[in-house]
């Protein structure tokens, strides 16, 4: 019975904020229950409805439970033996045939860092950078303008800081009440109770909007802005604070560059214009800069309202110039922050899981840094920065021959599904390593059966820049194996017992992990304990940072950079035969694809079906009753949802979301990219609706 072993310590499969839960078995591997952590660091026992229901896909009837190979298109039990084999065999075939750079990896923000970092390894020991994670698609832009104006790409300060010292919340295309619900309750909302004001900016009216409305006083602001006007408010509330001289001239001068940049970009700049575009009155927005610029400490929360644009980089870009103008960086209250999705979204970054960078962000391009990471491994790291996951799919078929995919849905999470789904068909091979038959793993050629969240241990690394252990109790289904274990088993098949990939457990595998890792370096297993560190975290005995630039940003100058933006419409906007802007967001019940949210009763109970949100004013022009059922078409796909008529959203714009997979957003959503960051626009595509006829 469950009081013969003690339950363990873990952290919540879901989302970034990283509450801690535990995790008790009973005499039965397959009862696993959730209980909860009263002590844990983040969260103090409280949980949200995701984090409760966890436990609940962990012995679920769906589960994978031996290797599956395709054969004449169909699935068949096979040994580990044969599946490895036919793995081996195949990445071996296509490197010969095509070169290593025909080969794509996939890591996964829902498995941990020493797994990202083994298979990043693997990708790199094979010859390419193609490898990649899915913070491509939610915030590829962020980390690349806060890494080249600020100096690292994480929040800059931590929840409890925030929750201390801030006055004013801004929170622009980020929905902390719906997709962060611990941070929101536990963090925000103490400090709006202790009188902080928030200010929201989104187009949608959403759980965020409602949190806040929790006293009698209207100090707090909604900014219901038309998709893809980010920029232009933005410029808004900076040309209102020049013009009112609420500019921090101290901090300007002794530690930012480019000011100059900013004024000549909005010297000509037309607040009235912008405003109409924005569909937001000017003095609305006027308001809004002078209660952030004369906060004594005012934070930004950013979120994938912001990044997922082809002008990403730019929307992140004009927050930073925000707080760096007034200076609002470098102390507690303060600072750019991005309220990241999944609980290792983080982390699968930090351990160099993306074409660009070795683990901590460095550069593959850098020979300096390239060879230190090569002087512990013992063999060549390519110098060229290897395909995005996007990219990956776009070359699928192409130069692109064969997948290596652990824990990812990209027929289900990339933009413009039905084609990702229709290219994939054209590999030559793909493994996919996953707990369930995903969309995905339909088109595998070999199906490695993962253990779940709760059967493994680990480092996950949350949103605030936390590193906290996760311990596992046993395997459900025996003929399962961790993806550390599969991963391991891969690299030593591929390069031999002497290749890199012997590892005992992953302990051993992060005392590697530090090795190539500086911000990682200063800590242990040991050290991280139960309360975990937050990176950087440069040497043993070192507390990490729960903010960071106190003294200096680390660029180059050592300054914060500023640069002007200018507005850049949405690549595909309305026009007369898609007339309405669509828009996606997720919800507080489901996760990302719905792989495993979907197969929690308790979370499929609250939103059985994907729905779309429209304006009554919009819904009267296309004859749309709120229940009916609907068929939203863009020129990618349609999809049929019921319709809910609501105020939420603004006239002449739709809103759905990407879990179901009967009808997912992303059959709708556009492939387009920002050009630096890889990014795709999620967030504004044009759309039309009509009533479904066979509903
Ligand atoms: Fe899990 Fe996030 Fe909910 Fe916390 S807030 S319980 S981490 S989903």
């Amino acid at each position: 019975s469950s009081e013969e072993s003690e339950p363990v310590k873990t952290i919540c499969p879901y989302c970034g904020v990283g509450c801690g839960i535990q995790v008790d078995q009973g005499e039965d591997p397959g009862d696993v229950q959730f209980r909860p952590w009263g002590e844990a660091p983040v969260n103090e026992g409280r949980i949200c409805i995701k984090g409760g229901a966890a436990t609940q896909v962990v012995n679920h009837e769906d589960r994978l439970t031996d290797p599956l190979i395709k054969e004449d298109g169909e699935f068949r039990e096979a040994t580990w033996e044969e599946a490895y084999g036919r793995v081996v065999d195949e990445l071996e075939r296509i490197r010969e045939e095509n070169g290593p750079d025909a080969m794509g990896f996939f890591g996964s923000s829902k498995t941990m860092n020493e797994e990202n970092y083994l298979l990043q390894k693997l990708a790199r020991r094979y010859g390419t950078n193609n490898v990649d994670n899915c913070t491509r698609m939610c915030h590829a832009s962020t980390v690349y303008a806060l890494r080249k104006s600020l100096g690292a790409g994480a929040m800059t300060n931590s929840m409890a800081d925030l929750e201390e010292a801030a006055d004013v919340f801004w929170i622009q295309g980020a929905n902390p009440g719906e997709q962060h619900p611990i941070a929101n309750s536990q963090y925000f909302r103490q400090a709006v109770l202790e009188g902080a004001t928030v200010i929201q900016v989104d187009p949608h009216a959403n759980k965020t909007t409602r949190s806040f409305q929790i006293d009698e006083t209207d100090r707090h602001m909604h900014l219901q802005l038309e998709p893809g006007t980010d920029i232009p408010l933005l410029n808004i509330v900076l040309k209102t604070v020049l013009e009112n001289d609420w500019v921090d001239e101290e901090f300007i001068k002794s530690r930012t560059e480019g000011f100059d940049h900013l004024l000549e970009t909005l010297e000509d700049f037309d607040k009235e214009a912008a405003a109409e575009e924005c569909g937001v009155p000017l003095e609305d927005i006027e308001l809004a800069a002078e209660k952030y610029a004369k906060a004594n400490n005012a934070a930004i929360f950013t979120g994938m309202g912001m990044s997922q644009h082809t002008c990403g980089v730019d929307n992140v870009q004009n927050e930073i110039n925000l707080a760096l103008a007034t200076g609002n960086l470098g102390r507690p209250g303060t600072g750019v922050n991005p309220l990241r999705g999944q609980n290792n979204v983080q982390g699968t970054s930090d351990v160099g899981a993306m074409p660009n960078v070795l683990p901590g962000y460095q550069p593959v391009d850098d020979d300096e840094a390239r060879e230190s990471v090569e002087e512990v491994w013992g063999f060549e790291v390519p110098d060229e920065p290897g395909l995005t996951n996007v990219e990956i799919s776009h070359e699928a078929g192409d130069s692109i021959k064969g997948l290596y995919i652990m824990g990812e849905n990209p027929v289900m999470s990339e933009p413009d599904a039905n084609r990702v789904a229709e290219r994939l068909q054209d590999l030559e091979f793909t493994v996919v390593q996953d707990i369930f038959m995903t969309e995905t793993a339909e088109y595998a050629d070999v199906i490695l059966p993962a253990t779940t969240w709760a059967e493994r241990g680990g480092t996950v690394t949350n949103t605030d820049r936390r590193v906290q252990r996760m311990r596992g109790v046993d395997k459900v289904h025996e003929n399962t194996k961790h993806d550390l274990e599969i991963v391991s088993e891969v690299g030593r098949r591929l390069f031999g017992e002497d290749g890199g990939f012997d590892f005992e457990d992953p302990e051993d595998v992060f005392e590697e992990l530090r090795e190539v890792c500086p911000i990682y370096y200063g800590m242990t297993y040991d050290a991280l304990g139960e309360e975990g560190l937050h990176w950087p975290c440069y040497e043993e005995g070192d507390e990490g940072d729960p903010f960071l630039y106190e003294d200096s940003f680390d660029t180059e100058s050592g300054r914060g950079h500023i640069e002007g933006v200018r507005h850049q419409p949405p690549k595909e906007t309305p026009d007369e035969e898609y007339p309405l802007i669509l828009t996606t967001a997720r919800l507080e019940e489901h996760y990302n694809t719905g792989t495993m949210s979907r197969r929690s009763p308790r979370l499929h109970n609250q939103h059985p079906e994907n729905f779309v949100d429209i304006h009554p004013n919009d819904a009267e022009r296309y004859g749309v009753e709120d229940g009916d059922y609907v068929r939203i078409s863009s020129r990618r796909g349609e999809i049929e949802v019921k319709a809910q008529v609501t105020e939420d959203i603004k006239e002449g714009v739709i809103w759905t979301t990407p879990h179901f997979a009967a009808a997912s957003g992303n059959v709708l959503t556009n492939d387009v990219l920002d050009e630096r960051a890889k990014i795709p626009e999620y967030k504004a595509a044009a759309a039309e609706i009509e009533v479904s006829v066979d509903a």
